[in-house]
Order: structure tokens, then sequence, then C-alpha cells
């Protein structure tokens, strides 16, 4: 039996190229415990949770990244975040019963945003792209090809009982790995890589969504890359973890300004939020709402993070 919940890594001895495998199952099905997407909605979020996941475990510093689809199609919204330690969390807002798997369709000819953000402010990142593909796979990989980024492909499926990816990424040959260069890839042509290379991608387009979903890593990568020389590391584990809390909320309330809590106030006897990603409820009634209301006269009044 596969690992549930796990990212392995693997590499190509041979060529400068490195890939991700992804299954989530316990952490999937948490996600969607407190949704009732429709089938449509709902895979498409899973594929886009496995491809956050498998795009974050490519982050070479602290942070995350976060995929999100705005349109105005039936699904207006679907935004999956994904921190480095591959913490994942995602949500999506939709209206009727969409019945196609087309993310054009879907999110109304909507565009995809790609967001890294390093936990120092400094280092942040964002691609906008419109939806040219019919699936998550498909807009990600116009986005890396309008992009300067590594070259990048994915392949991903999701159902009720898990979401799961692989990815594939071209390095530049002078950073592959050092114990790639020690096992012999030197004498490797950049035409020969070339070829390898379209050869991957041609093999990785093979798979199944029954063998993404079945098979374990060893044998899924046998079965694919049987004529390379693939190494593997150790498997990951990937959580479904949702990063909100009490002083979040109390912070989206002050933004939201005193006569608007005060009018939920006196309609409702107390304000309560429901985290979209976890259903957690945070209520606040008219105590609570007059504390964080009222500037703090300690410093720690203030803290978003
Ligand atoms: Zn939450």
């Amino acid at each position: 039996m596969r690992q549930s919940d796990s990212l392995r890594r693997f590499v190509f001895e041979r060529y400068p190229f490195r890939g991700q495998l992804v299954h989530l199952g316990p952490a999937w099905r948490a996600m969607m415990e407190h949704h009732d997407y429709p089938a449509e909605v709902r895979d498409s979020l899973g594929e886009a949770v496995a491809a956050a996941t498998l795009l974050a475990a490519t982050l070479k510093f602290q942070g995350r990244l976060s995929l999100q689809l705005r349109g105005a199609g039936p699904m207006r919204l679907m935004l999956v975040e994904c921190s480095d330690g591959l913490a994942v969390r995602a949500v999506a807002r939709f209206s009727g019963t969409p019945a196609t798997l087309d993310l054009r369709e879907l999110s109304g000819d909507g565009t995809l945003t790609v967001t890294v953000e390093g936990d120092d402010v400094s280092s942040r990142y964002q691609g906008v792209v419109p939806l040219t593909g019919e699936r998550m796979s498909d807009c990600l990989r116009e986005y890396f090809e309008s992009s300067e980024q590594l070259p990048t492909r994915l392949w991903l499926r999701a159902d009720a009982e898990q979401a799961s990816g692989l990815l594939l990424q071209r390095l530049p040959v002078t950073s592959r790995p050092s114990s790639a260069t020690e096992s012999g890839t030197g004498g490797v042509s950049e035409e020969e890589i070339e070829d390898a290379w379209n050869r991957v991608q041609l093999v990785a387009g093979t798979v199944t969504g029954a063998e993404l979903a079945e098979l374990t890593d060893r044998e899924l990568l046998r079965r694919l890359f049987a004529e390379d020389d693939v190494r593997m590391f150790e498997s990951a584990p990937v959580f479904f973890r949702c990063s909100c809390s009490r002083e979040r909320v109390a912070t989206m309330l002050r933004s939201l300004g005193r006569e608007e809590v005060e009018s939920i106030l006196a309609e409702r006897g107390s304000v309560e939020v429901r985290c979209e990603f976890c259903s957690r409820s945070y209520r606040f009634d008219a105590v609570d709402a007059g504390a964080i209301l009222t500037p703090a006269p300690e410093v720690s009044g203030g803290g978003v993070h």
C-alpha cells in the first residue's frame, strides 16, 4: 500500500530532471468534510490542491504558495494555499450546479494567479494568466510556458477519495544535483537531454488516474520510467492545516469597522464568523467585540500574526 498524505521527490540520474509525486487521502477528505461541493467543483479543487502541494514543495525558502482562480462563471473562486512545510488548505465558491470539468467554463473565462510569498516579505512573486486550458494541468502548462521559470509539467487527478499528482521539472544544466553529475551525466549532450525531456513528458502523459491513485510511488516510477535510472527520496508528510485563528478574525472584524460590527451585534446579539477553509466557527459577543474594537492599552493589541 502506498503511504497516504505524502509527497515524494525523485531525480533522473542521467538527466537534469527532477520530479515529485503527491498523494492526499485522509487530508483531502478532511478538507472536503464540511463542504458540499458538486463533483465537478470538488475534483477541480482536488487537482488544484495536488498542484499547489507539488509547486510548494519546489520552494527554496520558507513561505507559501497559492493558486487562485477567479471568474464570473458558476465557480467564481477557487483558492488553495500550501506552505513550504506542506500544510495545505483550500476553498471554492460556486453557485448553481456546474456540469463541466472545463475550468474555462466553470470559472467563466477567468484567470489563474500563482503567488509565492516568503516569510520575509521581501520575496514575493505573483503571476497572472488567463485560463486557456481545460484542466488545471493545462492552465499551469500555459503558465510555465509563458513565464521565465523552469520548464515544469504536471499531471493531476482527484475524486471524492483522493487527490494525486505528478510533477516533472527540467533544471538548468549548471544547477543539476551534484550527485547526478558525479554519476555520469557529464557526457550527455544538450540534444540528448532535449530528446529525453520530450520522451519523459510523453511517457508521463500516459499515466492514468487509476495508476496515480493506486500504485505505490515505486511501482508508478518503474512503470513510467523503466528505461531511466530514477532515484527516489524519502517521502514527506502532507497536512491539511488551516492558518485561521481568533486573532486573525478579530483583525478582520476591526477592518470591517465599528459601525458594521455594532449593527451585526444589534441584530443578532453576537458576531459569528465561520472560516471558509476549515469551517471553524469564531463567536464574539458584545463584550468580546467591545474589547477588540477598543484599542488596547498594551502593545499586544495590534498583533496580526
Ligand atoms: Zn480555518
